[in-house]
């Protein structure tokens, strides 16, 4: 009988080790894809700007990063990323996306802005050095309504018809207008939503809007609420990604050049939440989720 209640006491001891387990875990340290990459003309500046190519490139390899979403304003920067013999060397591969904006004034009012839609349609023609545009974005929607803006229709109903994806940059109504442009109304177009609703919607409407569209995924970035003590994922968001661990993926957001000065240690903040994960849950949403998005392999 005591023997029985020495081994439960250890079972207890077990367990509470257990619920402290996320804590204290060792950090991923598995490939990572950064889903929501820009390399700016403030960064690149044409080879001439503080963060030329050598540097963003060691900056990635320090980090881990092995696959980026590359999208850039203007679109040279991400044709220079496409192009580099460099970072095709160090196995980094480019999934390149068109961008919407020439400049700062195309953010708020691309979405009815014909010259944009064709700009979209000549780069797409165009493509780069590592292979066709594979997404549009990311585009930002400051308010919702905007969605039903004419070139934000047939964005939508273009990323459908050729299997573009997108990043979008919008709220929670946003997704829902946007979708309802496609053909599939949203069952099929692989929307990736830039923040997972940065200006925070509640964990059940992420939930619900996950159950919708079957094809969304939500980029991680700035996404308020995640966080908790030590770096940890917060609980709420802890059992969301648990219940969708394919449904997330991690970004950057180098939208300006202070985040490329912190790139490596933003991407150690991920690695620190992902490690308090299931191992393949972790896996999911640094690597497998954004790499099965666009069918490339698993780096070596
Ligand atoms: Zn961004």
């Amino acid at each position: 009988m005591m023997r029985r209640r020495a081994l439960l006491q250890g079972a207890g001891a077990l367990a509470l080790a257990g619920g402290a387990w996320p804590a204290r875990a060792a950090a991923y340290t598995g490939p990572l894809f950064d889903a929501h990459l820009h390399y700016n003309d403030e960064a690149w500046g044409q080879g001439a700007g503080p963060h030329p190519l050598p540097d963003v490139l060691g900056r990635m390899q320090r980090a881990g990063v092995r696959g980026i979403i590359a999208n850039s304003r203007t679109n040279d920067g991400t044709h220079a990323l496409a192009a580099s013999s460099q970072v095709r060397a160090a196995g980094i591969t480019v999934v390149p996306f068109v961008r919407l904006y020439r400049n700062r004034d195309d953010y708020s009012s691309w979405f009815r802005d014909e010259s944009i839609h064709r700009m979209v349609l000549d780069e797409l023609a165009r493509g780069t050095a590592a292979g066709p545009f594979r997404g549009i974005g990311e585009f930002h929607l400051y308010e919702s309504a905007n969605a039903n803006g004419p070139v934000a229709a047939s964005l939508m109903r273009l990323a459908e018809e050729r299997q573009l994806a997108v990043l979008a940059h919008v709220d929670d109504a946003a997704i829902d207008l946007l979708m309802a442009h496609t053909a599939s109304r949203g069952q099929s177009v692989r929307l990736v939503w830039a923040h997972t609703g940065i200006g925070g919607s509640p964990v059940e409407r992420v939930a619900q809007l996950l159950a919708r569209y079957p094809r969304l995924m939500g980029e991680l970035s700035y996404r308020p609420g995640l966080t908790c003590d030590g770096g940890m994922l917060c609980p709420e968001w802890r059992r969301l990604l648990l219940q969708h661990p394919d449904r997330f993926v991690l970004g950057s957001d180098t939208w300006i050049n202070a985040r490329w000065q912190s790139y490596e240690a933003l991407m150690a903040g991920y690695r620190t939440w992902l490690g308090g994960l299931p191992s393949e849950a972790a896996r999911g949403i640094a690597w497998d989720n954004a790499a099965r998005l666009f069918g490339l392999p698993t780096p070596a």
